[in-house]
C-alpha cells in the first residue's frame, strides 16, 4: 500500500485528475505483450514538467518507488509494477510543441507517440526516421529511455542519434533542462546521453528535441531469396556500396520465419517461392525520384547476375512495398502457440550462421519439436530469435536463455541489441558488460538516485 501521508501530499500538490486509484485503474494494463493488469495501486498522470518534478520530490522524500510508464510496448518487463509502487505515466504530456523546418528539429512532450511525430513531420515535408512495429503506441520518451533501434538503424542510427536534447527530472525532483537544438555542441559533458538507454533508472524524460530529416522522395523495396550466407553478406556489401548511402533496411528472415508469415492463417503471401536458406527485404530511400529507382534497379540486377540472389521481386507500387514490409512486421505470428520467448541479440555478421546453427541444434537436442524463428536487422548485426513455448516444459525459460545467451560471450555479442535489459535480462548482463562497467553504472545510479526510487531493480 502507498503511505497515506504521502498520498495526502500528492493530492495537495497535483490537480485532481492527475491521480488515479481504485476503480479508476480498472482495465489498465502495464505490459502491451502480456496484458498484465496494473498491480500498482496509484497512477500519477502529470501534465507538465512542474507536476512531474513535484511528484518525484514528494516520492523521493518518502523513499517511495516510482515506475515510469510510456506506451508500455517495452519487451523486457521494464514497466512491471508491484502493489507498493507508484506509477508515473507520461500519457498527458502528448503535445508536439514545435516543428522547425529550417533547423529540422521537433520539440515534443515525452508522451507523444512515435507515429504522431512521424505523421506531423511528414505534413511538413520532413521525416522522423525512427520506425518500429509498435509505432502507434510507443512514446518518444520510451524510445529515448530504451534507445530504441528499429528498421532503419543501418541508415539513420538508433534513437540516440536522433535526440539532440532533452529535459529530464531527477529522482529528487530536480529538473535538468538539456534542450540542445544544435547538431554540434561539444560544450562540456553531453548529459542527455545519461538518460538515453538507461531505461528510466536515472531520471524521467519529460521533453525532447529530436532531429528530423528531409522526407525521402523515393523508396525502393525488393524481396529476395538468397542461396547461402556468404551470398547474403556479399549482397549487403554490394547494395550498400552501389546505393551510395541510400540503403535504409536489410532485413533477413531464416526459412522457418518466412514460411510462418507467408502461410495461412497468416495473411501474407510468399513473394518468392519457399525452399531457400535465407530471404531478405532490401530498402533504399533517397531524394532523387527518377535516378534512385534506376540506381536501385541496376544494383539489384548486378546482384542477380553475380548469383547473390536466387529469386526476387522488386515492388512496383506503394501497395507492394507495404505488402512486403507487412511480412517483416507480422511477428505476432510467432505467438500462435502461446506467448513466445523473444530474444534480441547483437553479434558480428560473420558469426551469425554458426551462432544460429548452434542455438537451433542445442534447442532441438533438448526439445526435438521446438519451434524457433530467426529474423532481424542483419545490416545492424541484430537478430531476433523467437522460441515458441508449446512443447516446452513450463520451467524451460532459464535453460532456453542459457542456450541463447551463453555462446554470445565468446564471440563478443550483446544480450540486448535494442530492447534493453529491464528485469528480464539483468542476470545475464555480465555476458555483455565488464565488472568495471557494471560498477560504474552503479556509481551513476547512486549519484543520481541515491534512494533508488526510480524503476528500482531494473538494469543493474
Ligand atoms: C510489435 C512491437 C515491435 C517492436 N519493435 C521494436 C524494434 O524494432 N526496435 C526496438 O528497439 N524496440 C521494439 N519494440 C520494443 C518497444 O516498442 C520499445 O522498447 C519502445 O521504445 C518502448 O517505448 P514505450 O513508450 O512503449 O515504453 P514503455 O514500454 O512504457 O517503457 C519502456 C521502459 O522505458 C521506461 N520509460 C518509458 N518512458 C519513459 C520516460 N519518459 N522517461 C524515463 N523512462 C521511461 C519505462 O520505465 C520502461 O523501463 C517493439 C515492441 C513491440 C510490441
Amino acid at each position: 500500500m502507498i503511505d497515506s501521508s504521502l498520498l495526502a501530499r500528492l493530492k495537495a500538490a497535483l490537480p485532481g485528475d492527475a491521480l488515479v486509484a481504485g476503480e479508476g485503474l480498472a482495465g489498465r494494463t502495464e505490459d502491451w505483450m502480456h496484458r498484465q493488469p496494473m498491480r500498482s495501486a496509484l497512477l500519477l498522470r502529470p501534465a507538465s514538467t512542474g507536476e512531474v518534478s513535484a511528484a518525484l520530490a514528494l516520492c523521493h522524500a518518502a523513499g517511495q518507488p516510482v515506475i515510469t510508464h510510456g506506451g508500455l510496448t517495452g519487451l523486457v518487463h521494464g514497466a512491471d509494477t508491484a502493489p507498493t509502487d507508484v506509477v508515473l505515466s507520461l500519457e498527458r504530456m502528448r503535445r508536439i510543441e514545435s516543428i522547425d523546418p529550417l533547423q529540422r528539429v521537433a520539440v515534443v512532450g515525452a508522451g507523444v507517440t512515435l507515429q504522431q511525430l512521424q505523421e506531423a513531420a511528414e505534413e511538413q515535408g520532413l521525416a522522423f526516421p525512427l520506425d518500429l512495429g509498435a509505432r502507434g503506441s510507443a512514446t518518444l520518451g520510451g524510445n529515448a529511455s530504451t534507445n530504441a533501434g528499429g528498421n532503419r538503424v543501418l541508415r539513420f542510427g538508433m534513437t540516440r542519434e536522433m535526440v539532440l536534447g532533452l529535459e529530464a527530472v531527477l529522482a529528487d525532483g530536480t529538473v535538468i533542462p538539456a534542450m540542445n537544438r544544435l547538431i554540434k555542441n561539444n560544450s562540456g559533458y553531453d548529459l542527455k546521453q545519461i538518460f538515453i538507454g538507461s531505461e528510466g533508472t536515472l531520471g524521467v524524460i519529460t521533453r525532447l528535441v529530436l532531429r528530423l530529416r528531409e522526407k525521402p522522395a523515393r523508396q525502393d523495396v525488393a524481396f529476395a531469396a538468397v542461396p547461402g550466407f556468404d551470398a547474403l553478406a556479399a549482397l549487403l556489401k554490394h547494395m550498400d556500396r552501389s546505393l551510395g548511402g541510400g540503403l535504409s533496411a536489410f532485413e533477413v528472415m531464416w526459412p522457418e520465419f518466412y514460411q510462418l508469415v507467408t502461410t495461412p492463417p497468416a495473411r501474407g503471401r510468399a513473394p518468392v517461392p519457399h525452399g531457400s536458406p535465407y530471404y531478405v527485404l532490401i530498402e533504399s530511400m533517397g531524394g532523387d525520384a527518377a535516378g534512385d529507382g534506376e540506381r536501385f534497379q541496376s544494383a539489384f540486377e548486378k546482384a542477380v547476375q553475380d548469383g547473390l540472389v536466387a529469386d526476387a521481386v522488386v515492388a512496383r507500387s506503394q501497395a507492394e512495398i507495404a505488402a512486403i514490409w507487412a511480412l517483416r512486421d507480422d511477428v505476432l505470428q510467432t505467438a500462435r502457440w502461446g506467448l513466445p520467448f523473444a530474444f534480441d541479440v547483437s553479434l558480428p555478421i560473420a558469426d551469425m550462421p554458426a551462432y544460429v546453427e548452434r542455438v537451433s541444434s542445442d534447442l532441438r537436442a533438448r526439445w526435438p519439436d521446438v519451434r524457433a524463428y530467426v529474423f532481424g536487422h542483419m545490416g545492424d548485426g541484430n537478430l531476433h530469435l523467437v522460441i515458441s513455448p508449446d512443447g516446452l516444459p513450463a520451467d524451460a525459460r532459464p535453460a532456453v536463455e542459457r542456450i541463447v545467451y551463453a555462446p554470445l560471450e565468446q564471440i563478443g555479442g550483446a544480450i540486448s541489441a535494442e530492447h534493453g535489459i529491464g528485469l528480464e535480462k539483468k542476470a545475464w548482463l555480465p555476458i555483455s558488460r565488464s565488472p568495471a562497467e557494471i560498477a560504474l553504472m552503479r556509481t551513476l545510479k547512486q549519484a543520481l538516485d541515491p534512494k533508488g526510487i526510480l524503476n528500482p531493480g531494473r538494469v543493474i
